[in-house]
């Protein structure tokens, strides 16, 4: 299956790539992991990223479009594929379709994660991340076992830089802005299914499940 995971920031899309990946056995690809892994790997990307990411802003396609394309043509992708946080432009959707119909292939099902905005602050203020494994949390909602450290490798959890409130601001004005034209675009395609995203993160999985079994 081939699937877009589309939503404002904080709607919980990484949470449920996280179940969608495994359940359906594809790949997770999250262009903000990309970019978050090469910023601290300090690598040529990462340095060019770094100052869109602190201010909250988008990445230019021209890095973002080639950056995805180089990992769409890796195996993994062959069988499928669950994007998450690209397309984020009308450019870059364009430039999506136009990739996987020069390979014969097409999205199946775009999934709109909605979530009313007064929940978005307080999911995205809450986050925290664990910066060797990966793995998120959020200090009342998906709170780790022991206060401050990871479930998974016992490190030290902490908040993404972009995820303090002046940030979220500019974050959630750039969703309105550049994102939220692709419902429009992959409606007129027939391919987009709005999720309830405001209910506990199983439940939404439940939500996501229902819509994915039509395709399956
Ligand atoms: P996104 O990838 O869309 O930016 P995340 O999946 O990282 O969002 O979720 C943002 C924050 O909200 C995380 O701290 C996560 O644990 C929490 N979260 C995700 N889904 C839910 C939910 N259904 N209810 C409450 N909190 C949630
Ligand atoms: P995310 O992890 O999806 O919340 O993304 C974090 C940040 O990475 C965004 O605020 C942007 O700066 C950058 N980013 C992620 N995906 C894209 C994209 N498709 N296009 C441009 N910038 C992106």
């Amino acid at each position: 299956m081939k699937i877009i995971l589309l939503g404002p920031p904080g709607a919980g899309k990484g949470t449920q790539a996280k179940f969608i990946s495994r359940e359906y056995s594809i790949p997770h690809i999250s262009t903000g992991d990309i970019f978050r892994k090469n910023i601290s790997e300090k690598t040529s990307l990462g340095v060019k990223a770094k100052k869109y990411l602190d201010a909250g802003k988008l990445v230019p396609d021209e890095i973002t479009i080639g950056i995805m394309k180089n990992r769409l043509d890796m195996d993994d992708c062959k069988n499928g594929f669950l994007l998450d946080g690209f397309p984020r432009t009308v450019n870059q959707a364009r430039a999506l379709d136009s990739y996987l119909n020069g390979v014969g292939q097409k999205i199946d099902v775009v999934l709109l994660i909605d979530v009313p905005e007064k929940l978005i602050f307080d999911r995205i203020t809450g986050r925290r991340v664990c910066p060797s494994c990966g793995a998120s949390y959020h200090i009342k909602f998906n709170p780790p076992k022991i206060e401050g450290k990871c479930d998974v490798c016992h490190s030290d959890i902490v908040q993404r830089k972009d995820d303090t409130e002046s940030t979220v601001k500019s974050r959630l004005e750039v969703y309105g802005r550049q994102t939220e034209p692709l419902v429009g675009y992959y409606e007129a395609q027939g391919v987009l299914s709005k999720v309830d995203g405001s209910g506990e993160i199983d439940q939404v999985f439940q939500n996501v499940r229902n819509v994915l079994k039509k395709y399956n």
